[in-house]
């Protein structure tokens, strides 16, 4: 795409609680702009000390996002690669980890030879120039840069510092602030209350930034009284008070946004040179048109040991989403722990197909061998996925003679370890960032079922494990019958199987749900629904 201006940036702060959907906000305005035909990019900021979010637990944190340069982040990427339909890099996220590494690298190099290093302008400066680096990197049209946390933290200081820096550094004509607050209900006193959302417009412009957008989240739509109010006490335009209640799918929320004319707020703000049009949007209206379908429905469980927080599995509920709106059914999605002595067996019978997840340790491991021996039973249709795939050659194994088979993941005396340590893994001692990561080609093999769903061979999917098919069992699983569609280019490691004599039975080793887009649903979800959609008519 041709340039048409120097990179902008549109900054977005958030202001009251957390986990109000700041990620799904930034990633609305950036639907919006790439909707226009520009070129958008998207940065998260952790201001968190890990240096990446590879050792965070999901149960805290929700899942690691794997970008296809095999950058372990935050699940925010996921949402802007789905709204935006790109692929990221991993510089896309900043945490204060990388920031004081390599601030702390320099100095040792001798890099600030005789200063003092400080916060300001040391660390405020090297903040800057990962932002810009990621915006180079592409030279893209606009940035959107969202802050995790909430204003006022002490850990998010120096970022809201150096944002403010890069806003008088680009031009205020080129750098935008949007703030994202909550507003809560109080039900005793029947009204919405804009407090919490002034006082947090205040500590932000005690940093020196004004913002030039409030996004206000709230369970039900607001009035304008209550956008003009706020309007009035922030310091804002009353059109600039945009509303975002809670919606029905996540997708719609570029579409509130648009109806509230933001993107021609930011395209005035900012100068963009092009003619914000909505009807431009008329393609995602009509994604987020399927996503909204209640019937016919689908049950799919996801059945994995981090259940307790759905965003733990949230990519892999994401295009469960799609695939099943792109075929016209609705995908209910229930999440049931295999961390226990025996299954829920009135539970399992209500589902028309079961997906084992990804996972580290033993905990809840047995429980997925227990979920495949009954999608093997019942015929229901199976995928698994990394740890779920180990989990599916597993169980295959033990029902095929191998008595006592398992990854070595969870014991290391074992008669048959068909799931092994990669040879390159056994030498490294750190935890972070060492794994098999990001993307790697695969071959598909002709007349297999996963040859049906991508109807190519050459393709490329996203990689986090250690462990791997250990190759020792290869033949004898496959006299076994079961079916290996899918490896390394060089035909050495061993990256998609199916289960022989079953409806839909696939496990891939890779993570192709960091792949799937509203609009373009991944292959092997897509034809996984089909075959749920016609197990569930029987
Ligand atoms: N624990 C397994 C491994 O390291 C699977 C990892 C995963 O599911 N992401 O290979």
């Amino acid at each position: 795409m041709e340039r048409i201006f120097l990179t902008k940036y549109i900054i977005i702060t958030g202001g009251v609680v957390s986990s109000i959907g700041k990620g799904i906000t930034s990633a609305s305005m950036g639907r919006i702009l790439r909707s226009y035909g520009l070129n958008v990019s998207a940065i998260k900021i952790d201001p968190y000390l890990n240096w990446d979010s590879g050792t965070l637990n999901p149960y805290q944190h929700g899942e690691v996002f794997v970008t296809s340069d095999g950058m372990e982040t935050d699940l925010d990427l996921g949402h802007y690669e789905r709204f935006l339909d790109v692929e990221l890099k991993g510089l896309a996220n900043i945490t204060t980890g990388k920031v004081y590494e390599s601030v702390i690298a320099k100095e040792r190099e001798g890099g600030y030879l005789g200063e003092c290093v400080q916060v300001i302008p040391h660390i405020t400066n090297r903040i800057k120039e990962m932002i810009r680096e990621n915006s180079e990197s592409a030279d893209y049209d606009v940035v959107l840069v969202e802050l995790g946390g909430t204003v006022g933290d002490i850990e998010s200081q120096p970022f809201l510092e150096a944002l403010r820096q890069l806003r008088n550094e680009e031009g205020r004509e080129n750098v935008m602030f949007v703030h994202v607050t909550f507003i809560p209900y109080l039900d005793a006193a029947g009204e919405f209350k804009t407090k919490p959302t002034q006082h947090s417009t205040k500590e932000l412009r005690s940093v020196g930034i004004n913002p030039d957008v409030i996004v206000c989240r709230s369970q039900k739509p607001i009035d304008d009284g209550l956008r003009g109010k706020i309007a009035h006490f922030c310091d804002v335009d009353f059109e600039a008070v945009v509303n975002t209640p809670d919606a029905d799918t996540i997708y719609e929320v570029p579409l509130v946004l648009e109806e509230h004319s933001i993107g021609e707020l930011i395209v005035k703000r900012i100068g963009l040179n092009i003619k914000p049009d909505s009807s431009k949007l008329n393609e995602w209206r009509e994604v987020v048109k399927s996503l909204k379908i209640k019937e016919p429905k689908v049950n799919i469980g996801i059945i994995g040991k981090y259940v307790e927080l759905e965003d733990s599995y949230i990519s892999i509920r994401e295009s469960l989403l799609h695939a099943a709106a792109s075929i016209g059914v609705k995908a209910n999605i229930i999440y049931l722990s295999s961390d226990v002595e025996e299954l829920d067996q009135d539970a399992m019978s209500e589902l028309d197909g079961i997906l084992i997840p990804g996972g580290f340790g033993e905990r809840g491991f047995e429980g997925k061998l227990d979920a495949i021996e009954y999608a093997i039973e019942n015929n229901v249709p199976l995928f698994g996925i990394c740890l779920g795939m180990q989990s599916m050659v597993t169980q295959f194994a033990r029902r095929n003679g191998f008595s006592g088979a398992n990854s070595s993941e969870f014991d290391d005396d074992l008669k048959f370890p068909v799931i092994d340590m990669m040879e390159e893994q056994k030498k490294i001692k750190n935890m972070g960032g060492t794994m098999r990561l990001g993307s790697y080609g695969c071959k598909i093999i002709e007349g297999t079922k996963t040859y049906e769903a991508y109807g190519e061979s050459d393709i490329e999917e996203r990689h986090r494990h250690r462990y791997e098919f250990n190759n020792d069992y290869r033949d004898g699983l496959q006299e076994k019958g079961l079916i290996i569609s899918g490896t390394s280019p060089d035909d050495f490691l061993v990256e998609i199987i199916e289960l022989p004599n079953h409806p839909w039975a696939v496990g891939c080793q890779f993570h192709p749900e960091f792949k799937s887009r509203p609009n373009r649903p991944h292959p092997l979800f897509k034809a996984f629904l089909e075959a749920i959609h016609d197990y569930s008519k029987n």
